[in-house]
């Protein structure tokens, strides 16, 4: 290839994609309902690039420069990358066309699956709430250049005066990311088809360069985690080979290799000595690279893609010039993707001007780069306004009302040790054993019951002021009652309250806690066209009223038997929201538990003997370098047993976990020393059993005997089989028998006829071992 044109000074790795009013959230589901045709659809979309370039364009990043990043998707970056390259699984062939294609249609397929034809599996995109769908490779799978929609998107940029910069998920990062397909043999491993993937790649970029394509960015996150499961001199080398092969592409476009989300360590050499043209190094997440000269562009990633706050401007100016010292090509970029954050905090009635002039959504992260493109090319001088207003805001923010409060913090700095230990196990299990009266196998539910169409409607009239606060609670007590009788019915032991009254297991919480606060159109895709929208912890946070105690005690009023009283868990509450960056999430965390700790006491007085302390999201926090994973288990184990350390021994402490890799996490799982741990286990068949076996996990243990993910209504059989494998390896005084997570997005129906087979298997197998 020829002599590289610049890179931009200035660029970001990706932005939102769903829109400022969730446009293609609407678009997509209603082309899933058969109301709109896939021609709308692609409008829709081709309307929504259009926004988004000249919106970039107006926010500072150039039009012809490639800064501004060809990003789409309508589902799936990963998804989208494996459909490129062919790699669509064999039950989904049928969806191929003649020319090796797959229309819109096709693609939702792989997603959501159809009949019998499960979904691809989704899981996390490194330590975010992201989830990508997992690619499936075998020997079986032809590697072919399958879609040329990127380079119509690319095109179509062309055609409107643009010259954007296509980005796609790596090669090594796409295979590391797959799993090997149903028909791939024993030990198979997707990178080995590192050979058959790149002429693949290669043909992609050449036919990019044809669209008029300058620049590509392939992004890399793989190669900054230790969570990935292939040996890290074979990721090394493969990546050596992946990119030296595309770097001696005959036509390409100069090529910009991406890593965030942590730092390159090794990979960073290796990439130096391939003949790709541009590095991004995150340099919020990770550190400045130290060792290695380069004359490659080096992108630094100082404007934090992955949180929301305005931050220090002035720091990320001082890292880049930093970088100077390693390369005399250097140019600032965000982080990661700005898919994590929402567009536009000017965009946000409910937020205070205070709190809004700390923050930075989407739109202000790009006028930060592009500021900062600036000071890199004419100096600090010309940047200097801009630096003093973030330093300005900086310092507001550190004074401000409610970001430190005294009497949090005295008590944060008055914990010992005996604030986070209960004591004595077998003591703890006497008294609840003499305390609760359970039966053998005790049965449970995670916590929700459906959330109807109803209980929404009650809670939007409410937020209308349709329904009075009274309206509301009486409607929301009516649901309750049904749910109990409902249970008593059926004849589970341990009873919930349904949670018909929390609109989110996390925004609940945070909006009945100080320190937080909750935006109107803070959208972020979790995954496909699912949005949540994470509520901004950014003050000190305490407890003002008792939050759940209301319900539980209601709750507990209506029956003979025990309420389960039902809490979100501090790091839970921490992962799902933006949290504040000016102090260690040790101290944040254990803030939450304190209010939480408060919250447990009163459900004892208030006679609740069981409260369960959700953490679903412990494993998704585990950081991706395993140096940092002795701390994160220290203050994520630690919130969690300051939350619930208060509690007096006949008081049964439960947690639930929803992922299977138990293995991963079990040592985390002993040191939370929670009473009982509930954990999904039946999409799996009960896979988690031998680690748990293995491990000699003491305490109560309910793996998941109902996959709530499908609408299935497993039959007594198939509980009965999944109770039996429980029973052969763990401790038969140590299980309980539950659904694998909550039952809020499944209908009644399926869920009634669920719990009663549970119930049927379950008395079934005490009447087997004769109890
Ligand atoms: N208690 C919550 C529920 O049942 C737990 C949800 C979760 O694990 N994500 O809905
Ligand atoms: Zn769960």
């Amino acid at each position: 290839m020829t002599k590289s044109p610049a890179f931009p000074t200035g660029t970001i790795l990706g932005y939102p994609r769903i829109g400022r009013r969730r446009e293609l959230k609407k678009a997509v589901e209603s082309f899933w309902a058969g109301t709109t045709s896939a021609a709308e659809l692609e409008a829709t979309a081709a309307d929504l690039r259009r926004v988004t370039r000249e919106r970039l364009l107006a926010l500072g990043l150039g039009r012809t420069d490639s800064s501004i990043p060809e990003a789409f998707s309508f589902y799936d970056q990963v998804l989208d990358a494996a459909v490129t390259v062919g790699a669509i699984p064999t039950r989904f062939q049928r969806l191929v066309a003649d020319d090796g294609s797959i229309d819109l249609a096709g693609y939702f397929t792989i997603a959501r699956g159809e009949g019998g034809d499960t979904p691809a599996e989704m899981t996390k995109w490194f330590d975010t709430n992201y989830h990508y769908l997992v690619p499936e490779i075998g020997p079986e799978t032809t590697l072919h250049l399958a879609s040329d929609r990127l380079l119509r998107e690319v095109a179509e940029a062309t055609a409107s005066g643009f010259r954007t910069r296509p980005v796609i998920v790596g090669p090594v990062t796409l295979l590391l990311l797959s799993k090997a397909s149903e028909e791939a043999p024993e030990g198979y491993q997707p990178l080995d088809r590192l050979d058959d993937l790149i002429p693949v790649y290669a043909e992609l970029l050449a036919a990019l360069t044809a669209v008029g394509a300058e620049w590509v960015q392939l992004d890399e996150p793989a190669l900054v985690s230790e969570s990935i499961e292939v040996d890290r001199a074979v990721v090394l080398a493969a990546t050596q080979r992946a990119y030296d092969l595309l770097g001696n592409a005959a036509v390409r476009p100069s090529i910009f290799v991406s890593a965030p989300y942590g730092s390159l360590d090794d990979a960073l050499p290796v990439l130096i000595g391939t003949p790709v043209e541009a590095i991004g190094i995150d340099l919020v997440k990770g550190d400045l690279p130290s060792g290695v000269t380069t004359d490659k562009v080096l992108v630094g990633g100082v404007v934090d893609g992955h949180n929301i706050w305005r931050g220090n401007l002035e720091a990320g100016l001082a890292s880049l010039e930093a970088l100077r010292a390693l390369s005399p090509n250097v140019a600032v970029s965000s982080s990661t993707s700005l898919f994590h954050t929402p567009h536009d905090v000017t965009d946000e009635p409910l937020l205070s001007d205070q709190l809004k002039s700390w923050l930075a959504f989407a739109d202000q992260k790009v006028a930060q780069v592009a500021t900062l493109a600036k000071g890199l090319v004419d100096g600090k001088g010309a940047i200097q306004a801009e630096l003093d207003a973030a330093s300005t805001a900086l310092i507001d923010r550190q004074h401000a009302e409610g970001v430190r409060d005294a009497a949090v913090r005295t008590r944060v700095a008055g914990l010992t040790a005996a604030d986070f230990s209960r004591g004595d196990y077998d003591q703890r299990l006497a008294a609840q054993d003499a305390a609760l009266d359970l039966p053998f196998l005790p049965t449970t539910t995670i916590g929700s019951f459906p959330q109807t169409g109803d209980i929404r409607r009650q809670r939007a009239a409410l937020v209308a002021g349709r329904l009075s606060e009274d309206g509301y609670k009486q409607a929301m007590r009516d649901e309750i009652k049904r749910v109990v009788d409902l249970q008593e019915e059926i004849g589970l032991d341990v009873l919930v309250h349904g949670e018909p009254e929390r609109n989110d297991m996390v925004q609940y919480f945070a909006e009945n806690l100080d320190g937080f606060a909750v935006t109107q159109n803070g959208w972020v895709q979790s995954y496909g066209s699912r949005c949540t929208r994470p509520s901004i912890l950014w003050g000190d946070v305490s407890r003002p009223a008792p939050i759940t105690v209301e319900w539980s005690a209601y709750t507990q009023s209506l029956t003979q038997k025990p309420v389960k009283g039902m809490l979100t868990g501090p790091v839970t509450i921490l992962a799902w929201s933006f949290v504040r960056d000016d102090q260690p999430l040790r101290d944040t965390a254990n803030q939450v538990a304190l209010a939480l700790r408060d919250e447990i006491d009163d459900l004892e007085n208030a006679g609740i003997g069981i409260i369960q302390v959700d953490e679903p999201a412990l494993r998704e926090l585990l950081p991706l370098k395993k140096k940092d994973h002795e701390d994160y288990l220290d203050w994520s184990v630690g919130s969690f047993r300051l939350a619930t350390a208060g509690v007096a021994d006949r008081t049964q402490i439960h947690t639930h976990l929803c992922y299977s890799e138990f293995g991963v996490v079990i040592d985390a799982i002993n040191r939370l020393d929670a009473d009982v741990t509930s954990i999904e286990a039946a999409r799996s068949r009960m896979e988690v059993v031998p680690d748990i076996e293995s491990s000699g996990f003491g305490r109560g243990i309910g793996p998941g005997v109902y996959d709530i993910h499908s609408p299935r209504i497993p039959s007594v059989s198939e509980v009965s089989e999944l109770i039996d494998i429980a029973l052969g390896s763990i401790p038969e005084r140590q299980v309980w028998v539950n659904p694998d997570c909550g039952l809020k997005t499944r209908g009644y129906d399926e869920t009634v006829e669920s719990l009663k087979n549970i119930i049927e298997a379950t008395r079934a197998a005490r009447a087997k071992a004769g109890v």
